[in-house]
This record gives C-alpha cells, structure tokens and sequence, in this order.
C-alpha cells in the first residue's frame, strides 16, 4: 500500500508467497479471503488480518474474497454481516463483488462428507460430546476409540442421512473424520466434521439441522473458491494438519490451498474478543458496539479515526509469529500522525474562565483571520470574532503562580491567538467563597497582526473565545476503556470487567468559536492545545456534540508513570 513497502524487507508472509510464485504453485496465482464468522462487529484486530488479506493480494496482483463464516447459526445475524461490510469498505478495501458465504456451500460439504464415509474415512458416533473429549485423551498418551467407529460405511450413510433429515435431537449424534486416535496431535483424534443443530440459519432458513464445523467448512471453502494463501491467526497451527488433511480427502489434481499463521495482533488496555466486546455491549457498560471507547472499527471511527490512520498501525505493528501486546499509545500516535495533516484547527475552551478587556470598547467587535490549518495552506482561512469579554481555560490562569508559569497571572502578559496580547490587571473573587469570578486585563492595541507591535514576544500564546460569540457545545473526553493494561489481571473472584475504567468518559460543556456550526460534519478538528476532535453522530445543529479522538501529546503515558 504505501509507497515506503517497496523498501521495506519482505515479512514471512511475503516471502512464502514470492516463493510459491517462483515456484509457479497453483500456476503462480495469488489468491486470498478474509473469513469473518458474522457473530460480532469487528475490531482493530479483525482490521490487521484485512489489511493483510487484501494487502497481499493487491501487492501481488491478486484477488482477496470476503466469505462470511457462517456455520454457527445460534450467533449470527444479518445486522453483522452489513456492519462488516461498512467497516471494511471505509477501511479502504473492496472484494469486487466477490462476497461469500460458507453457508453457500453447505450442499457441496454435504456430498463431500458422504464422499468420505463411503471412503471409510468418517463414521457417525452416538456418544455425548463429554464422553468424546473423554475418550479423546491426552497428547501424551493415545486416546481410546469410539465403540461407532467400528461402523460400516452403509450404516454410517444411513445414520448421517438420518441426521441430516432431522430424525435426531440435538446433541445426539456427530459425524466424525476417522483419522488416528493416537495422534498427538489432539485434532486428529478423530474430529467432529458435523453437529445436529436444530436451528433457523440467517441465509439457509431451516433447509439444515446439521452445521459442519470450523475445519470441515474452512479449508473446503478456501479450496472450492481457489484460494491460494489462507491467512490465519496463530491459534489455528495446531488445526493445520487437519486443514491438509480434509483437503487430501476431496481435492482433484495438484491446486492446493495453503494455510499460513500470524500472530493476532493484541493491544493492551483493552479486550478483542468479540464475545466480551458483545457482553459489554448488552450488559450496558458501553452505549453500544460503536461506543467511542469500543476498540472496534465502527467505534474508532465514530471517535474521529481515520482508515489512514489504523492502516497506517497495522503497517508499524508488522506481522509475527508470536503472541505479542501492543501500547494502545501507538495507535493514538498513528491517529496523531495523519490528524494533524488533515484536521482544521479550531478554537474551543474546555474548562471557561471569563475575561473582560477593560480598555476595549464596550460594543466593538472585531474579526480575526486564521489559517485552517498551518500544515495545509490550501485548506484557507476563517475569520473568528473578538470581543470585550472573552473566555479562557482555567488552566491559563495562576493567580499565584511558580517562576515557570509563562501564561497569564496578575501583572503578565500573553498572546490571545491571531489577535492581542493583553496583560492581567486584576482577579475578581466572589467575596464568600474566594472563588474567581473573572479576570480583568487590558490589551494592546498595536498588537494585532499586521500592526507595528504584531511581532512584539510574549512567552505564552493561548487560545481564547469571545464570550458573546461562544457556542455551548457538548465535548466528551476519553480515558483508556479499563485500568489495568491486562483487563484479565484480576483479584480473585473478580472478573475482567472490575477492571473497567469508571473514569473512561467525562462530559462537559465547552465554548467554542462560532465557526463550527457551519463546519461540514465529516471533518475533523484541532481544537488548538487540546487535542484532536470530530462531531459525534449525537451531534445537532442545536445541541454539538464533539467526540476527543485523542490529545495533542501523549500526555497519558506521562500520568501513568507517576
Ligand atoms: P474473536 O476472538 O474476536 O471472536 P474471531 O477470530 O473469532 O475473533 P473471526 O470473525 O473468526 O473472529 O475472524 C475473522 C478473521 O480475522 C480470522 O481470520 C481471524 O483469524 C482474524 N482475526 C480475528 N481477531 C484477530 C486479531 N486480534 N488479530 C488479527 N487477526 C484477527
Ligand atoms: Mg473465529
């Protein structure tokens, strides 16, 4: 994808790929899919393994298919399939038109499966699933046969009709690869193929009561789409010889599959499984799968990522072929990297201090030209009112301040960006509580820019709205999802979601120039010093509502070191 790639030393990957092309393996194509079961929407994780899917074939002139891994009708839904859909087209990636369905293949799978009794190769056992694992043993010693694996293919070919005509409950019966039993490989111990499931499927309604399994459909699939380089995650390793197997079994000629492991990827202060990203989901700890704290594509995206941004993460993070965690803070980084190209600065203040300029007339109001964005000329710029009473962040007033403090304390000076520098005169106080009511300053007027004192240093510049042009706007501001950076690092009796972080979202009203109510919704911002910021779907003409991407520095890495 980048243009850096070229110089870049092939990853395992790559260098698998370019040897079976040398070797002209399965006539030198390159062919590749990403496999996501629609169970769940799909995150960072997910966006690592379609990054690479695709990004192979597009670097070697490949195809890359979108199959839906649709074998377990309980889990999965229609509303899954679009999201995944929307998410990998915004990420920057398209299956032209080649969008697959295991479930399409169920018939195909069927006859295969019939293929194999009749071979000898697989046999329909009555003992319960707890009894199979059972007898299944362990890797060190060999396990112990089924007494149904004595069966002859013409009962097995009855039995496994009789399942699939929805004789049998649920549960009862499996269809199972007769394969070695002393195997130390666990997955050879005669795996289960097929399962009853009485149950309404997304796509084939109740045409079956019997689902194949993950090994049976996934290298079957990959064979009868003529995949080339099936990716997978590292978890799957141990699944490989059986993947080869099944593919043994049905395969014509010399095309084959091939099954290549990665590393997930895994970063910390958060969860990827899409099993708990669905438990936070319905249990409400989240306001939903596109909650701006959710590590999920459409949850990134909704906190103001760019697919620049994590395309350009998944490049950094690289591929491994071992387990591995990753800071949270590099993918803020990579957000920080391309925000501050694109973003329009903006001037917002988080936590108001009222200003009043006591030598600026009462009724005068001035407009003040400001770039968009310095990094991007073409990008123009706005005109920003200014006014007698303005608002400040608290944070840019000491009242007693230490000798290091350059912003504004009584008796000093400061910049107001793209207009005055003005000095601190007096703090007003609310006489009961000692709390500061307002600040009085006074401002130079030769200070403005293009006037003889524009020029004139100050140590501090700081950002500023004017108090009669300030748009109450609804900002929340984000903190890592959990406390801990291994949400599984628990007190006993204590499950991964007490280490959810209580302080994850904080809500406030800002003021903000008025410029952003005619801003297009889609941009993204730079709210000068605090951080980068979008518009949240919640937000209105009447109500904005702006979502923190991420800070300007990364000032939490600083916190968590104290
Ligand atoms: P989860 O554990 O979140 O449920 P999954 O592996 O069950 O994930 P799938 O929908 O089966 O989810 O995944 C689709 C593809 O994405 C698979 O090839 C899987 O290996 C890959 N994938 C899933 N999670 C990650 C991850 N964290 N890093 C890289 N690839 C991943
Ligand atoms: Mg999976």
């Amino acid at each position: 994808m980048g243009t850096e790639e070229n110089n870049k030393p092939l990853n395992f990957i790559e260098e698998i790929i370019e040897e079976d092309i040398r070797n002209k393996k399965n006539d030198a194509r390159v062919h590749t899919r990403f496999p996501p079961e629609p169970n769940g929407y799909i995150h960072i994780g997910h966006a690592k393994s379609i990054c690479l899917n695709f990004g192979m074939a597009q670097k070697y002139n490949g195809k890359c298919n979108l199959r839906f891994d649709d074998t377990n009708p309980v889990t999965e839904d229609v509303e899954y399939v679009d999201s995944i859909k929307e998410d990998i087209h915004w990420l920057g990636f398209d299956w032209e038109g080649r969008e697959y369905y295991a479930s399409d293949y169920f018939d195909k799978l069927y006859e295969w499966a019939l293929q194999l009794i009749r071979m000898g190769k697989a046999y329909v056992d009555d003992t319960t699933a707890g009894e199979i694992s059972e007898l299944r043993g362990v890797p060190t010693q060999p396990g112990t046969e089924s007494p149904c694996r004595k069966r002859t293919p013409d009962e097995n070919l009855d039995l496994f009709e009789r399942m699939h005509n929805g004789e049998f409950p649920d549960g009862s019966r499996v269809l199972r690869a007769k394969i070695d039993m002393a195997s130390p490989n666990m997955h050879m111990r005669d795996p289960v193929l097929y399962r009853i499931k009485h149950a309404n499927h997304h796509r084939t309604g109740d045409k079956w009561c019997i689902y194949p399994m993950y090994d049976w459909a996934h290298g079957q699939s990959d064979y009868i789409e003529g995949i080339t380089h099936s990716l997978c995650t590292l978890e799957f390793e141990v699944h490989r010889p059986l993947y080869d197997w099944c593919l043994n079994q049905i395969a014509e000629g010399s095309y084959r599959p091939r099954q290549i492991e990665f590393a997930r990827l895994n970063i910390d202060y958060t969860v990827m499984s899409k099993r708990r990203l669905l438990q936070l989901v319905n249990e409400g700890y989240v306001t939903g799968w596109d909650d701006p704290r959710m590590p999920t594509i459409c949850g990134l995206r909704r906190r103001g990522y760019t697919p620049e941004s994590i395309r350009n993460f998944v490049d950094i993070v690289g591929l491994a072929k071992r387990e591995n965690v990753i800071g949270f803070g590099l993918l803020e980084f990579c957000a920080r990297e391309h925000l501050n190209k694109i973003a329009l600065r903006r001037m917002v203040v988080l936590k108001p201090l009222k200003i009043v300029i006591d030598n600026y007339p009462d009724d005068r109001e001035e407009d003040m030209e400001a770039e968009n964005n310095p990094e991007d000329i073409a990008a123009g710029t706005r005109t920003i009112p200014f006014s007698k009473e303005l608002y400040i962040e608290q944070d840019d007033f000491l009242e007693e301040a230490p000798k290091k403090f350059y912003r504004l304390t009584p008796g000093s000076e400061v910049r107001l960006k793209n207009a005055y520098i003005i000095k601190c005169t007096d703090v007003d106080k609310d006489p009961s509580t000692g709390a500061i009511r307002e600040i009085h300053c006074t401002f130079d007027p030769e200070t403005r820019s293009g006037l003889a004192g524009a020029n004139r240093k100050v140590k501090a510049t700081i950002h500023w709205v004017s108090a009669r042009h300030a748009l109450d706007v609804e900002v929340r501001l984000y903190d890592r999802l959990f406390s801990k950076a291994d949400p599984d690092e628990v007190e006993s009796g204590k499950d991964w979601k007490s280490n959810l972080n209580p302080g994850s979202l904080t809500v406030i009203t800002a003021k903000a120039e008025p410029q952003l109510v005619q801003d297009n919704p889609d941009n993204k911002f730079q709210f000068l010093r605090m951080g980068y910021f979008c518009f949240d779907k919640d937000s209105t003409p009447q109500h904005l509502v702006f979502n923190r991407t991420v800070t300007l520095k990364d000032d939490w890495a600083k916190i968590s070191k104290k």
